[in-house]
């Protein structure tokens, strides 16, 4: 059983992560500074003998007592809502925080895993996106300070992997959802659920042509682990890749929820990628992964989610 700790903790993907892990027997430290985490994603697990929390912020000096087997580093704001609000803090969790977080691995001989994004691709040029496509980010841009901050710690990754010849790994995260979503986080999928339960406007950006493709969470974090222990150093995408537009989201969660609630349409955030879907080849073919629950499926329990929240208020 191994020691591991995971930054981000008490986020959403980062909370769904310790309770996996500690379902697997292993030992989780989870470091959070709440910035954009919160206290109720992991409340379940504070009792638990296997997990301890640390409120610290990862882009300040990190120590740790006794031996690690894994650094996991989920910590960041990554709803473009928040990082447009905080976008110091942002470059500074994926620069700062992840040298901190590699040169701690080095110390404890840790294997390390960089949570990255498909925010890396920026408005991409080539669609489904490979591993092997470049990109096409505007560093100056609102969404600059994440995009370069995950690009930055990806090239950081990959230089403690090639000097110190660390074990990393990197994940690029697409579009992912589930329980624990932040309602407010003005990301798509909790912002239309809320919007359809309250029966408000349902508000999408631009012409809705824009296209995503959204995983659940249970089957993202399964990818991850298989990931955490394969032999792979280079980046592997890990999302699902049926793709569709944001109006016909609209749509499938105005049916799913059997809401009255009308289209309404705002103007389009700057820089927002026109397409996005993963080319998840690499890690079907290397880990033998593919996400296995269907969207209506997904929606349904982050729909009974936010229900269940918004009685509670
Ligand atoms: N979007 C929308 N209405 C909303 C929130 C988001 O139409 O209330 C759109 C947004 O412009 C983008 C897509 O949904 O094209 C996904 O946005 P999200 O904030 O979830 O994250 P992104 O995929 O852009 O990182």
């Amino acid at each position: 059983m191994a020691r591991i700790l995971v930054t981000g903790g008490a986020g959403f993907i980062g909370s769904h992560l310790c309770e996996f892990l500690l379902a697997k027997g292993h030992e989780v430290i989870c470091m959070d500074n709440l910035i954009t985490g919160n206290q109720t994603n992991i409340q379940h697990l504070m009792g638990h003998p296997k997990f301890t929390y640390v409120d610290h912020d990862v882009s300040k000096h990190i120590s740790i007592e006794g031996p690690l087997d894994f650094v996991l580093h989920f910590a960041s704001p990554a709803s473009p809502v928040d990082y447009l609000k905080i976008p110091i803090q942002t470059l500074k969790v994926g620069s700062l925080g992840t040298h901190n977080l590699l040169g701690l691995s080095k110390d404890k001989k840790a294997k390390f895993m960089l949570a990255s994004t498909s925010e890396v691709y920026g408005d991409p040029l080539v669609n489904p996106q490979p591993e092997t496509y470049w990109g096409n980010v505007n560093p100056v841009g609102v969404r600059g300070c994440y995009d370069e901050s995950k690009r930055f710690a990806e090239a950081l990754t990959m230089a403690y992997h090639r000097i110190h010849k660390l074990d990393t790994k990197i994940v690029r995260i697409f579009n992912t959802y589930g329980p624990r979503n932040r309602a407010n986080d003005g990301r798509v999928v909790p912002a239309f659920i809320n919007q359809a339960i309250r029966g408000q406007d349902i508000t999408v950006f631009g012409d809705g042509k824009q296209t995503r493709s959204f995983c659940y969470v249970s089957d993202l974090i399964e990818g991850i682990y298989k990931l955490i222990n394969s032999k792979i150093n280079d980046p592997v995408n890990l999302g699902n890749p049926q793709e569709m537009t944001i109006l016909q989201f609209a749509g499938e969660i105005i049916k799913l929820t059997k809401s009255r609630s009308k289209i309404v349409h705002k103007p389009l955030p700057i820089d927002d990628p026109h397409v996005r879907c993963p080319d998840i080849t690499k890690a079907k073919k290397e880990l033998n992964w593919e996400p296995k629950v269907s969207l209506q499926e997904g929606l349904k329990k982050t729909i009974d989610f936010f229900r269940e929240e918004m009685s509670k208020a």
